[in-house]
């Protein structure tokens, strides 16, 4: 099957990476277990790269997933802590939870980060010494916002990068569609691995899938993309247009006419207003005592939902 080279960190994957984010407590929900049978679906399909986060709640799918798995696989994780002793604890448990010795990317996580080089310098920093202690094979970056990208382009010690990025620019902070590419370009002519985030827009282009798919992969400096999913059917669908081209409406259509948003749960809603700076895309404002969602902006995400104490947000 196709392998891509992750700059130069030396990874080669699959170039379909496998997004955990959609399956756990913030959208679907769906249990260890059952995350974890589809894990092991897209693995057998053909998946060699998986991506979770501190926040996505979803390490014990992984592990699931890779109970007696011999094939390769290659795992990345986000810490989102503010500071060292945060970071530290995030990649210990990750560790811990999924059973491994050493994690193959850990990412600061930068999706609200809008000036990552100095707010998290201690992050960074702890995870370099974490590399070196060889709990963590290599350190990377995630964002939304712009400028951190095309700052991480001078940074070397930053191997890989998982950006935001997707043919409307939906989600994208602190420029535009086209200054993230020539951000992203330019991380990956200085040897970075770049695999995006948010092709489909959090789910907002699912009716769209292949074509916003297609988009993504139409940009060489892009190595691989970043999808989640929530079947056997949907990630062997995936691994085919990604291994082969293959993109038949039979296969497609049913999973284009899906149709994900964020549900808020107004009359239990305190109108406390902590999920709205959880919201990097300034998606929510508090309007007479009840939170509300732009569904222009929102990227579903699913980070608000973390943020409110009622447990009243979701992504369906
Ligand atoms: S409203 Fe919530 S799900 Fe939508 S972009 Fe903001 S944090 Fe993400
Ligand atoms: S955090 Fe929850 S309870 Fe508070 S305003 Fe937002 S949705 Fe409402």
């Amino acid at each position: 099957m196709k392998r891509v080279a992750l700059g130069n960190s030396g990874l080669e994957i699959f170039p379909l990476v496998f997004g955990t984010l959609p399956m756990g407590p913030l959208q679907a929900n769906l249990s260890p277990k059952e995350g974890g049978a589809v894990i092991r679906q897209a693995l057998e399909a053909g998946v060699t790269m998986l991506d979770t986060a501190e926040l996505y709640g979803t390490y014990g799918h992984v592990r699931a997933g890779l109970e007696g798995w011999t094939g390769p696989v290659a795992i990345a994780s986000k810490t989102h802590a503010p500071d060292a002793a945060g970071a530290r604890a995030h990649v210990e448990r990750a560790l811990r939870e999924m059973g491994r010795e050493r994690i193959d990317v850990v990412h600061m996580h930068g999706a609200r980060v809008e000036r990552p080089f100095i707010d998290r310098v201690d992050v960074f920093a702890e995870l370099f010494k974490m590399k070196d202690e060889g709990k963590i094979a290599h350190v990377g970056m995630s964002s939304h916002f712009v400028p951190a990208v095309l700052e991480a382009a001078s940074h070397p010690e930053i191997e890989v990068l998982h950006p935001l990025i997707n043919r409307a620019g939906m989600g994208v902070l602190g420029g535009t569609r086209d200054g993230m590419l020539d951000a992203i370009s330019a991380c990956s002519a200085s040897g970075k691995g770049i695999y995006a985030m948010k092709a489909l827009g959090g789910g907002n282009f699912i009716n769209a899938a292949r074509a916003s798919i297609g988009w993504v992969l139409s940009h060489p400096f892009i190595h691989a993309v970043a999808i989640g999913m929530l079947s056997g059917d949907e990630a062997r669908a995936n691994v085919r247009l990604f291994e082969e081209g293959v993109a038949d409406d039979a296969t497609w259509k049913p999973l284009e006419a899906r149709r994900r948003r964020l549900r808020i749960m107004q009359q239990f809603c305190k109108g406390c207003g902590d999920c709205v700076p959880a919201c990097a895309s300034r998606a929510l404002s508090v309007v007479e005592g009840k939170a509300e969602v732009d569904e222009g902006v929102c990227v579903l995400c699913g980070y608000c939902a973390e943020a409110c104490p009622e447990f009243i947000i979701r992504v369906v």
